[in-house]
């Protein structure tokens, strides 16, 4: 199939790549960088997503092989499953936030969610939640890819990228700013002078990207790092968002305010449940997200999405926390 390719800003070309699952379109971006090009966020390392990839490049005129930079918003399998494979066949120097480069790297080494289900304190932290994890089967916290050789991130980056790095590359200047929130280590990449943002799941124009806590994640605030993250973009002077899902649009203020916004919502919505009686995770995720039959996978990305808020609830004075009978509840204050 012909790949969509189409030119958003002078010398930006947004590429349209193919995902097994919802969302079912990834959006990457290739930069002209006159005399070198770079790639920011690759899709999945699928012979479809790949052939795409190569087709579109050939629209543009150029082949994998002239890739000069690689620059990887964070490491899920849409925007950087294919970064290995790349790399191999263009030598193309690789970056990524080294938070991200220690994900990648476990992902790879114990496929990320079924090897938490087999960890004794893994289960413990299900556990205490509210999460019944005897009741499911560990395979079915893996989501199909795992394991498999669409996910062949570049393990470790040429370059190591954080806030504030600019990162120049022929003629352009790419500007990091660390967005935490849906990843720990997730970039958004800013070119200042063109006063384009290619936000990758930080500011989608339709959705809201998931946050949750995991047990390699507990003591962290990734809500309200999210919200801080939306915050600060926000300074920042830009005329085009480039999404990894979703159209392009104008107004980045009014999204990241948005966002905020419906998580404020949100955050009521799980608080006013607490209120009449102190209640796990799993089980406000429940009320919220619905009971009914679902993906196991899905089940523990509600829960830990709503765990997410409640300690985020509790982090800001909004809720109060309890241990009870090895169950953490809370309460809306
Ligand atoms: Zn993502």
């Amino acid at each position: 199939m012909p790949a969509k390719v189409v030119e958003v800003h002078k010398g930006v070309y947004e590429i349209f790549l193919p995902l097994p699952m919802r969302p079912t379109i990834i959006n990457v971006y290739l930069v002209d960088c006159h005399g070198a090009w770079t790639l920011v966020d690759t899709g999945m390392n699928s012979p479809e997503s790949v052939a795409t990839l190569e087709d579109a490049f050939g629209q543009v005129g150029i082949k994998v092989e002239d890739l000069t930079a690689i620059i990887g918003t964070h490491h899920h399998i849409d925007h950087f499953g294919a970064s290995g494979e790349l790399r191999r066949r263009s030598h193309a120097t690789t970056h990524l936030h080294a938070l991200e480069a220690e994900r990648a790297n476990r992902m790879v080494s114990f496929g990320s969610m079924a090897g938490h289900a087999d960890r004794p304190e893994s289960r413990a932290f299900f556990t205490s939640h509210g999460f019944p994890i005897d009741q499911f089967a560990p395979t079915g916290m893996r989501p199909a890819w795992m394991g498999t050789s669409m996910y062949s991130p570049v393990t470790t980056p040429d370059r190591f990228i954080g806030d504030g790095d600019q990162i120049r590359i022929g003629d352009r200047e790419f500007e990091v700013i660390w967005t935490p929130g849906h990843s720990p280590g997730h970039n958004v990449i800013y070119l200042r002078r063109e006063k384009v943002m290619i936000v990758g799941d930080h500011l989608l124009p339709k959705i809201t990207p998931h946050v949750g806590i995991y047990p390699d994640s507990t003591g962290m605030n990734p809500l309200g790092d999210f919200i801080n993250s939306q915050l600060k973009v926000q300074k920042y002077d830009v005329e085009l968002v480039l999404p990894a899902h979703g159209g392009t649009y104008q107004d980045h203020r009014h999204r990241a305010n948005q966002i905020i916004e419906h998580h404020k919502y949100r955050e009521e919505e799980m608080l006013d449940l607490t209120r009449k009686k102190p209640q796990t995770a799993f089980e406000v995720a429940q009320q919220i997200f619905g009971s009914e039959e679902r993906p196991m996978f899905h089940v523990m990305a509600a829960t830990f999405e709503t765990l997410a808020h409640l300690e985020y609830a509790y982090l800001e004075g909004r809720a109060r926390k309890m241990d009870r009978d090895h169950r953490v509840l809370y309460q809306g204050l």
